[in-house]
């Protein structure tokens, strides 16, 4: 049976409402980033005509070839492993890299962000539970990766982003997110006046209930809205 992608974005949308409300917050805070990875260009093309307005991908030539076909349907988002030679298919072409997790790959985004006269928006992902198979700065070291940023005054620091652990019950992964805003606060208390710290992408198909209610702004969804991956 075909996904139905409009219906499976409708019941995102209205479980997001609902942990928003319980958490007394104002659901609009909370943008879908809808994971797009391994889903065919048609595809995607269908979900923004159902309302998708984000998209994320996690493998940079995938994003560089969706994007040279769809090119700015949406805002792209990036949120995967990051290599400094992959970085130049992003830069300009993303909203967001959610995915800066050390200064070699900041400093690449800064010379192609200079060389193109713009300021690129990026997130500083941290290894939250000190996973070996995880990337992200690890939690101990994430202040000063976000110190060391802030002379790069091309890219632009608007918050922390994470992956939970894997987990069958989403409730694992509540720590996780608490730590990952208290992480935010922390720095955003350092008052640095090149590092905004309004953002937190946390929360993903199994767990994005707990991330909004945790303080996520944005959640990354592929399989609650595509179905499984091949
Ligand atoms: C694939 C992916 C997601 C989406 O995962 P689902 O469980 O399919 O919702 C979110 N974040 C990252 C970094 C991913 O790679």
């Amino acid at each position: 049976m075909a996904v139905d992608i409009a219906a499976n974005l409708a019941a995102v949308r209205s479980r997001v409402a609902a942990a928003a409300i319980r958490a007394g917050r104002d659901p609009s805070e909370v943008t879908l980033v809808t994971v797009s990875k391994t889903v065919s260009p048609a595809v995607v093309r269908e979900a923004v005509a159902c309302g998708a307005t984000d998209l994320g991908e996690n493998r940079a030539q995938e994003f560089r070839d969706k994007y040279a076909l769809l090119g700015p349907l949406a805002h792209w988002h990036f949120i995967g492993q990051l290599q400094t030679n992959k970085v130049k298919y992003l830069v300009e072409k993303v909203k967001l890299i959610h995915s800066v997790d050390r200064m070699a790959v900041a400093i690449e985004v800064e010379r192609l962000a200079k060389q193109a006269a713009i300021q690129q928006s990026v997130l500083v992902e941290v290894n939250i539970a000190g996973e070996h198979s995880k990337s992200g700065v690890r939690l101990d070291e994430a202040v000063a990766l976000v110190d060391s940023l802030r002379p790069l005054s091309h890219v632009r620091i608007i918050g922390l982003m994470t992956v939970a652990p894997l987990a069958a019950d989403p409730e694992a992964a509540r720590p996780h997110f608490r730590r990952l805003r208290g992480l935010a606060e922390e720095i955003a208390a350092r008052g640095w006046p090149e590092v905004e710290m309004t953002q937190l992408s946390m929360g993903m198909s199994g767990d994005f209930e707990v991330a909004v209610e945790e303080g996520a702004t944005l959640i990354r969804v592929g399989t609650a809205i595509f179905g499984p991956r091949a």
